[in-house]
């Protein structure tokens, strides 16, 4: 091979690449959304979040879905078999056999077990177990994104009193209305959030740290730093675990 098809293939393989089954793990404030859909445009893969599937039931006033109003009302996790049978179901659907973004599931150890036992069945396209990429931000800096968040009431403009401040302090930069704080965005809020998340996510982590199906990407840089960090955890796996 001459040293420029050896570079074509390499370029072709690359832009080739699809990650198959891919699990974005991060705490609330990281922005997990924004990659999440990052990574949809970028491989044209779906992103398949449980909260929006049950959202979902729960608008089309579903019988999954009556059962599960109450539960996610309360804060408390639905069912693993309610979800199971839910991801089960989606993952048959063709749009998923080259891949897929999963957000919010597996939440529990039994649903990661489940989820690694069915998509080993040969129904299940793509033939390739889930890897899993935690965006990983600083605790301080996650407080500040979320205790130093403004919003205008007005005109819905988003600022941040340490890293988007408005030109006067308190007032919307567009119409000068006063901004405002969610009640939500304290800091025992968010350290109670923190906790929670900790304690639902780390047996999922261990899970697939144990198999090496695992990395953390630095979440602290810009949304384009993050999602090129993202973008080579999922190489260094998928080169790992075919
Ligand atoms: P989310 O949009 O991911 O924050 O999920 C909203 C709510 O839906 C959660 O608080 C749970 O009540 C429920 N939920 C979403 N995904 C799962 C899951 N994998 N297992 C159990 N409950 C879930």
């Amino acid at each position: 091979m001459t040293n420029n098809s050896a570079l074509h293939s390499t370029a072709q393989a690359e832009s080739e690449f699809l990650p198959g089954p891919v699990l974005l793990l991060g705490a609330p404030g990281v922005g997990k959304g924004t990659q999440a859909q990052l990574l949809v445009s970028k491989y044209g893969i779906p992103q398949l979040s449980t909260g929006d599937l049950l959202r979902g039931n729960i608008a089309r006033g579903t019988e999954l879905g009556i059962k599960a109003k109450a539960i996610m009302a309360a804060g408390h996790l639905v069912d693993d078999e309610i979800v199971n049978q839910m991801v089960f179901r989606r993952l048959l659907e063709k749009d998923t056999h080259r891949g897929y973004i999963l957000d919010g599931y597996p939440r529990t150890l039994d649903q990661a077990r489940f989820l690694d036992q069915m998509i080993a069945d040969p129904r299940f396209l793509p033939r390739l177990p889930v890897i899993a990429v935690s965006i990983v931000v600083s605790y301080d800096q996650l407080l500040q994104r979320i205790t130093g968040r403004r919003t205008c009431p007005v005109c819905a403009s988003i600022y941040n009193i340490y890293s988007n401040a408005p030109k006067v302090a308190g007032l919307c930069d567009l119409d000068g209305a006063n901004l405002t704080q969610r009640a939500d965005d304290t800091e025992p809020v968010f350290a109670e959030r923190m906790k929670t998340f900790e304690a639902q996510t780390a047996p999922v982590v261990a899970h697939y740290r144990a198999l090496g199906r695992f990395e953390e990407a630095d979440g602290n840089l810009s949304v384009d730093a993050v999602n090129i960090a993202i973008q080579q955890a999922l190489s260094k796996l998928r080169g790992a675990s075919k």
